[in-house]
Parts: C-alpha cells; structure tokens; sequence
C-alpha cells in the first residue's frame, strides 16, 4: 500500500509553526504529542515513507551526514482523531529554530 493512499500531504497549521512538539519518554523512543490535545497525548505513526532527496547542501560543519534521507510520518491521535503529516530530514540547517526554520 502506498503511502497516504498514493495522494499527496503535507502538514497542516496544527503542526506547523511549533505547534507539533516531542520529546522521548523513560527511554530513548521519541514521541511526537498531539498538539490538540495539548496534555502530552502520544500520537501514533500510522505509516512511514522514504522520500527521494532531490538536493543536498555541502555545509561547512566539522561533521556532516553520511547519507541524505528524508522520511515522512503519516501521524494519528486515538483520542481527538487528529491525523496529519510531518516530515524529518538531515539536510536542514542546524541553527536555533525559529530564525527561518
Ligand atoms: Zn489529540
């Protein structure tokens, strides 16, 4: 089965802008929490997908990736239904957020 059905995604105002937040529990899983909810709720990774890099950009850090990849999560809360989508990639900038991130 194709990702999302095979139609297209992207996040929508609920996640973006910092509105989607995570954080890892007692262990080193990371979670990403419903930002409707809003009390800590985990959502669910309903699928995942492998996206093509189209460009990587050389930067001049003391270490850089191996290997570029960005990966989309298809994401669910069981308790308000929210589904919505996000993405996680190595190829942006590695600055504080919020200044053009
Ligand atoms: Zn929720």
């Amino acid at each position: 089965m194709p990702f999302n059905n095979g139609k297209p995604y992207h996040g929508s105002q609920a996640v973006e802008g910092g509105r989607l937040k995570g954080r890892t529990g007692r262990t080193d899983y990371f979670f990403f929490l419903c930002p409707i909810c809003n009390d800590g709720q985990i959502m669910r990774i309903l699928e995942y997908e492998f996206r093509p890099v189209t460009r990587f950009v050389e930067r001049s850090e003391k270490k850089t990736p191996k290997e570029p990849f960005n990966l989309a999560f298809h994401l669910y809360c069981p308790i308000c239904q929210l589904e919505d989508f996000v993405k996680i990639d190595n190829d942006h900038r590695a600055d504080k957020i919020g200044e053009g991130l």
